[in-house]
């Protein structure tokens, strides 16, 4: 067996109607909470707020609510967001949402408590910010998801750069995650496929990234068989509660798959398109891109696409794992299909005249350099070019 490292700092909270111990979580930190997360546009998020303010009112907890994150968090809602913890001397910060809320709230905990703003943090700059200066966090997912809240990642978006990177070191963990799947219920059906298709691949990418090993691989094969089996039925059954379970813990499995090993050459082509389009959502990209990775990489991973193939479609389990492997293209879009996200880079309205431009930046993140195959530069504009229509 081959060598491996495992770490995970985050305790984990996991169940129905874990939310409601919120307030007794906070408190071991103070008394003074930012709650962050993105603003109540819809009646169940209102709600949502309305009830954890009423939970940590319950133990006299004061809570300052920044409720400004944008999908795709921009480095000017986190300089907001930054403000107010500071204003408030916050001795917790929750990240109440997605992925761009809990991200959020890792990089406001960087930003409020180091000089300059959470880009002079990313993850190849230095210094580095500093474990004992920082914020506690406290994440609370509200979609199954992008894993943030058991990662030491947080995305953020710097729009004039038109650029997404990463804040990355092991002391971004949040301290503790609460995994309440009720929380999930409300989530639409494109938040639905498009965090849900995240799970999968950050599930898949965690199997062929070398950083892999025995623990991750026993986690991600879990959260894609979960994926696979329960992610169709969730569109036409937004309320199955079982089933919200089911990816809320394929969520966690599969941010801890990442958090450990790491994703590949999708997630660097998404992280750009991102970048380039903030309208995008995370998962959209991924999805976009997921048919030509696969076409591109899968002789070079036969035995992990095949595997993948088999659980999208268990007939192809009987396959020599060649003949799996090279269906699973086609198993993959037959996939997105079922979820409503087969989609190109020309639905999103990407202008063709910038594909050399997406194909050079999905180039500047090291991702696409652990993928089994590795890119060229020529190659990478025919992967943008194929996923273009
Ligand atoms: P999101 O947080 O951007 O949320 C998408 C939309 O869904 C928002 O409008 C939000 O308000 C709404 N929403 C969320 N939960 C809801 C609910 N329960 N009911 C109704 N509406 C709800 O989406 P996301 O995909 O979870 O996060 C994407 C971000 O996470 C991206 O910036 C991505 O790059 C990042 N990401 C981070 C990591 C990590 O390890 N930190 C991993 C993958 C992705």
């Amino acid at each position: 067996m081959k060598h491996f490292n495992y770490h995970q700092t985050t305790e984990i909270l996991f169940g129905r109607g874990r939310v409601n111990e919120l307030a007794d979580v906070v408190t071991r930190h103070g008394r003074k909470a930012l709650l962050v997360s993105t603003a109540p546009d819809v009646p169940p998020l209102a709600q949502l707020y309305g009830k954890v303010k009423n939970i940590l009112a319950s133990k006299n907890i004061e809570c300052a609510h920044f409720d400004g994150v944008v999908p795709n968090p921009t480095t000017g809602c986190i300089t907001e967001g930054a403000n107010m913890a500071r204003q408030i001397n916050a001795d917790v910060i929750i990240g109440l949402g997605g992925g761009s809320s809990m991200d959020a709230a890792k990089a406001i905990s960087v930003e409020a408590s180091h000089p300059g703003t959470s880009w002079d943090y990313l993850f190849f700059k230095t210094p580095q910010p500093e474990a004992d200066k920082l914020i506690p966090v406290v994440a609370v997912p509200t979609t199954s998801g992008t894993g943030s809240h058991v990662t030491q990642v947080a995305v953020v978006t710097n729009t004039e750069m038109r650029d997404k990177s990463a804040l990355y070191n092991n002391i971004l963990y949040p301290d503790v995650a609460i995994v309440d799947p009720e929380l999930v219920a409300s989530a639409p059906k494109f938040v639905t496929a498009t965090t849900g298709f995240d799970v999968l691949c950050h599930a898949f990418e965690s199997t062929i990234n070398p950083g892999t090993g025995a623990y991750v691989n026993l986690l991600a094969w879990e959260a894609v068989n979960i994926v696979a089996k329960c992610l169709p039925t969730l569109i036409s059954q937004p309320e199955n509660i079982e089933y919200r379970t089911y990816m809320a813990w394929a969520d966690t499995l599969a941010g801890l798959c990442i958090a450990n090993a790491g994703v590949t050459l999708p997630h660097g082509m998404g992280m750009a398109i991102g970048g380039l389009y903030p309208h995008v959502a995370h998962g959209e990209a991924l999805a976009i891109v997921y048919p030509a990775f696969a076409e591109y990489t899968w002789e070079a991973a036969i035995d992990e696409f095949a595997k993948l193939a088999g659980l999208l479609n268990p007939k192809l389990k009987q396959e020599e794992p060649r003949e799996a492997a090279k269906k699973s293209p086609a198993e993959i879009a037959s996939f997105l299909d079922k979820i409503g996200l087969n989609k190109k880079l020309k639905d999103i309205n990407m202008p063709e005249s910038e594909l050399k431009t997406l194909a050079k930046q999905s180039m500047v993140l090291p991702d696409y350099k652990n993928n089994p195959r590795v890119a060229t530069e020529q190659e990478m504009i025919e992967l943008v070019s194929r996923s273009y229509e």
